[in-house]
């Protein structure tokens, strides 16, 4: 049983979450029936307006419970836009965990966001795709790249599309439109794939970003930059072993000296020069999602 101090913190909290979900997304989806957690012996899991829920409301380090935040996500990433086929999980699991960090951003700001991805990054298991090909089991499906790897993805096209676009093409996920603040209810659930998702992205920047996720969700390795510095000049190279011979235009944001530029390597290579001395930080924000050799290449094999 919780305590009552648990009962008004949860009550607290859920009331903060779903102004959050509802003002980047949209409606709770089932307004018009509940919503509800039930105490369980399970950790959690994402019932329709009922999750399980067994954590026993602790605030974590984020100032809030993350499992709860994350399950009551999957009331829209799950319950109200379901994966066409077990390989289009992420569409659960990639947005589910991306709602952590980016509530954290809502609530508590920049530093409380960037404290979610890092200890996200550093957790990465980086062994598969995230978007499987052929028959797979729901197990294979719900492997925990899908976790971690799907909401980088995300916090990548986030930066490199902008808040507005990347809000609007979620709520296009979900929903299938983008006003959502005019619907009433009953609202419909739908099937989702991720080429659709891709379409509406390519749809809405009127560009085609299908380059991003050929890299990020269809093959198990991360992209890797390359970086060469001398004396007099900066050459980042992203590395074509590592794409697997696949075009990855991503812009590099780099400081010099303090001053922070984002610079385009559309063909996958670009040189900036230096003067001696230039103190040079590659992407101090972590924007780009990438491989560093502060996370294993996959930890099964270890
Ligand atoms: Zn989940």
């Amino acid at each position: 049983k919780h305590t009552q101090q648990a009962s008004m913190l949860i009550e607290q909290d859920l009331r903060s979450q779903v102004a959050f979900f509802e003002r980047f997304l949209g409606p709770y989806p089932w307004g018009n029936d509940k919503l509800g957690f039930v105490e369980t012996p399970h950790l959690g899991m994402e019932h329709q307006t009922i999750n399980a829920y067994g954590k026993k409301y602790k605030r974590d380090a984020g100032g809030y419970d993350w499992l709860l935040q994350h399950e009551l996500a999957h009331e829209w990433f799950g319950n109200l836009m379901t994966h066409e086929k077990l390989n289009d999980a992420w569409l659960h699991e990639g947005f589910g965990s991306y709602m952590q960090p980016s509530y954290s951003l809502y609530k508590f700001g920049e530093a409380a966001y960037n404290h979610s991805m890092y200890k996200s990054y550093l957790g990465l298991k980086n062994c598969k795709a995230i978007v499987l090909d052929g028959d797979i089991t729901s197990d294979q499906a719900f492997n925990p790249d899908i976790y971690g790897k799907g909401s980088w993805t995300l916090h990548t096209l986030r930066w490199l599309i902008g808040d507005e676009l990347f809000w609007q093409a979620t709520r296009e996920l979900l929903y299938g439109v983008n006003d959502t603040k005019q619907l009433a209810y009953p609202i419909s659930p739908r099937y989702r794939n991720t080429d659709e998702f891709i379409a509406i992205v390519n749809r809405l920047t009127a560009k085609d970003y299908s380059w991003l996720f050929d890299v990020y969700l269809k093959q198990a390795q991360l992209p890797e930059l390359d970086v060469i510095q001398s004396a007099n000049s900066l050459t980042l190279k992203w590395n074509k072993n590592s794409l697997q011979g696949k075009p990855f235009p991503m812009p590099v944001p780099v400081q010099i000296n303090g001053s922070l530029q984002t610079y385009s390597v559309e063909n996958g290579e670009i040189s900036i020069a230096l003067k001696a001395g230039d103190h040079v930080v590659i992407d101090p924000n972590m924007k780009v999602f990438r491989y560093l050799p502060i996370i294993d290449k996959c930890k099964a094999e270890q």
